[in-house]
């Protein structure tokens, strides 16, 4: 039976450290826990690397992925390690600064995407540099300095960042909802976690299961380093932090 891990993430991105338990270690060695503040890759953002503390031991993490369910939560160490089984309480802490980085680049992906009205096909998030891929015709090609130029005015605007849980129902209720949203929420599993972007989502409304800012300010100076042509429709853009000045 697939176990599952509370996401503290989920309701504080800016936890960097928590007590936890192990609840398992599976047969390859990754080491599961009943709650967590370590962000499992998914949706284009990696997983977290840190360090679990136990009994006098320190276990670096090379990686955070999903286990057997996308709500088991399995910690890889950087090297097999021998450990106590379950039971054994641990203290579980993340590399903020890479954390951090992933967090302003998730942010800024949303806001590259409400500047873009075209599909998103897919996309990649990294502590220097992200892309997003798009399904654009050659009519709707896009400038990178003028991009540049939008997106650090949405950063330097502050915008809000808050997220809300909403039930299918609700959003059945509310069709004007799916409308403004860039990407459709996965309907069927009572709820869905919607990210918004300025005030009631004006900037920019999307489900979103990843760890973003609080505001927009904290993305802090971007640059759009690239668009290139993937087949004859996708455009990938390429974005990076700006070298401080
Ligand atoms: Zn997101």
């Amino acid at each position: 039976m697939p176990l599952e891990t509370l996401p503290l993430f989920r309701d504080d991105a800016y936890l960097r450290d928590c007590e936890a338990t192990i609840v398992s270690i599976n047969d390859r060695g990754g080491i599961i826990l009943d709650k967590t503040v370590f962000y499992a890759t998914s949706g284009g953002q990696p997983g977290d690397t840190g360090m679990l503390l136990l009994g006098g031991m320190s276990v670096p993490i090379a990686a955070t992925v999903q286990g057997e369910s996308k709500a088991e939560i399995v910690h890889v160490p950087a090297a097999p390690a021998s450990l106590p089984g379950a039971g054994m309480a641990v203290r579980a802490e993340i590399d903020w600064n890479r954390r951090h980085r992933h967090m302003r680049m998730h942010t800024a992906l949303h806001l590259l995407c409400s500047l873009i009205p075209f599909p998103v096909t897919g996309g990649s998030i990294g502590a220097e540099e992200s892309r997003l891929d798009f399904d654009i015709s050659d009519a709707g090609a896009v400038d990178k300095d003028e991009l540049t130029e939008r997106l650090n005015g949405l950063v330097a605007a502050d915008h809000s960042v808050a997220t809300r849980w909403i039930s299918d129902e609700e959003l059945a209720e509310n069709p004007g909802l799916v409308r403004t949203m860039s990407v459709k929420p996965p309907i069927g599993t009572g709820r869905v976690r919607l990210v918004a972007i300025g005030e009631d989502g004006s900037v920019d409304l999307q489900p979103c299961g990843g760890t973003h800012v609080r505001s927009t300010a904290e993305i802090g100076a971007l640059a759009v380093t690239k668009i290139e042509k993937k087949g004859r429709q996708n455009r990938r853009i390429r974005l990076a932090f700006a070298a401080p000045a």
